[in-house]
């Protein structure tokens, strides 16, 4: 692809090797400890990897903007595995801009016939549980086996606390700079429902890159684990021994949703507590109902540090995938996900054109005051409030506010 952002190299003067600045003294270079001649500058960005600068980058005029890509620029970048322009699609993805949402929605349309022919794996488990830690050490085998890997973050917690429970550390150091990995953590901003909606999306765009396996990460926390079930394959949940409440799990309901349960630090002292607990849980696992039909969860015990175990997980996953296609279940599953994602993005949509209502935006604060001061009940303001937005000519209904 042509590309007619890098500065015009006629605009330059060529470089000979020998270019020699006018402020050089003309017998500079005889004398010992003058330098006089002037190496041109990296023309590129360098992409922080050794070996040179393989890495397709771009320089930018001054004013710091880099100017906008069109949609064909987008799909054939990310077709053709471009990081950079892969990297830039996710943002537009995960931007709320309006003006970007029509463009992505675009170019995720153009994408998603090269999605797909991924597995798809959650992972979820309560901070300090070694979640990044086993994709990690997970991760650098599938790469050396030729697998391309990313992995996605969806954490909720970097929009309510500011702060991130996956993002506040550096993670995955080792991964992140293998060039058959793509780390991306969690978008930021919205609620739960609008950093799934990119994360799935993002997901879109890495699969159409060429990455065959996707990690999906999550803190054990509350909704997002149901969030996370409802875009992979197969959820594993990873727990640890010995952390106080080894049905903590069971109580939330997670061990329902989730195809395998992985102890991890199976290692040194540890070893034997983390062998006790997979017994333990695989006991409690033949209680529950599987969260997937046709497969039966399993515990399984692995260490990130030493890499004990580690290949036994992706056995399973492997075993869970080759199960489940030949049943029928894996493709079923990733129906139905289109079908809820395609309801819920009609209600988000529904949502957002309700509450950017002018006259509904207009309303609001009064109405609100009355269901608080118990003049009219929730069910009535509701009522009202359909009414406002329904009202093309933007009237308001409201009644009249009684004075404080
Ligand atoms: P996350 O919050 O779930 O992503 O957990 P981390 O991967 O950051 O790991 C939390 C802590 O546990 C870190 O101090 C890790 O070094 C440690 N850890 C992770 N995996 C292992 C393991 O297999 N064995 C041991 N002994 N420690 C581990």
């Amino acid at each position: 692809m042509k590309d007619d952002r890098v500065a015009d190299p006629a605009a330059e003067p060529a470089f000979d090797g020998h270019h020699r600045p006018e402020w050089v003294p003309e017998r500079a270079g005889e004398a010992e400890g003058f330098t006089t001649n002037v190496m041109p500058g990296i023309k590129s960005r360098h992409d922080g990897l050794p070996g040179g600068t393989s890495v397709e980058t771009t320089i930018y005029p001054a004013t710091g903007k880099r100017p906008e890509l069109t949609v064909d620029e987008y799909v054939d970048g990310v077709l053709s595995g471009n990081r950079s322009i892969l990297a830039r699609a996710i943002t537009l993805v995960e931007s709320n801009a309006e003006r970007h949402r029509e463009k992505a929605q675009e170019m995720l349309t153009r994408l998603l016939p090269h999605a797909g022919q991924t597995i798809r794996v959650g992972i979820t488990g309560v901070p300090g549980a070694g979640k990044s830690s086993v994709i990690e050490t997970l991760g650098l085998r599938l790469c050396e086996r030729g697998h391309k890997l990313a992995v996605l973050a969806v954490d909720p917690t970097s929009s309510v606390t500011g702060g991130s429970i996956l993002g506040d550390k550096t993670r995955m150091e080792q991964l992140s700079r293998n060039r058959g990995a793509y780390i991306r953590p969690s978008p930021s901003g919205g609620v739960l429902g609008g950093v799934a909606r990119k994360s799935r999306e993002t997901m879109i765009v890495c699969e159409a890159a060429g990455f065959d396996v996707i990690f999906v990460e999550t803190v054990g926390v509350g909704q997002s684990e149901i969030t996370v079930r409802s875009m992979v394959d197969i959820f594993l949940l990873l727990q640890i021994a010995g952390a106080g409440d080894e049905l903590q799990g069971i109580k939330k309901g997670v061990m329902e949703r989730c195809d395998l349960v992985v102890v991890n630090k199976a290692d040194g002292d540890n070893t034997l507590r983390a062998e006790a607990a997979r017994a333990d849980y695989d006991r409690i696992l033949h209680y529950l109902q599987p969260s997937t039909e046709g497969w039966k969860t399993r515990a399984l015990a692995c260490s990130a540090y030493t890499g004990d175990g580690i290949d036994e997980v992706w056995a399973a996953v492997e075993a869970f995938r080759a199960n489940t296609t030949a049943s029928g279940v894996f493709e079923k599953r990733r129906q139905q996900q289109n079908l809820d994602w395609m309801h819920n993005l009609v209600l988000e949509q529904i949502k957002r054109s309700f509450y950017g209502n002018a006259n509904v935006r207009l309303n609001m604060p009064a109405i609100e005051r009355q269901v608080i001061g118990g003049k009219i009940s929730p069910t009535q303001a509701a009522t009202l409030l359909l009414a406002l937005e329904a009202d093309k000519d933007g009237v308001c209904v409201m009644p009249p506010e009684a004075s404080p």
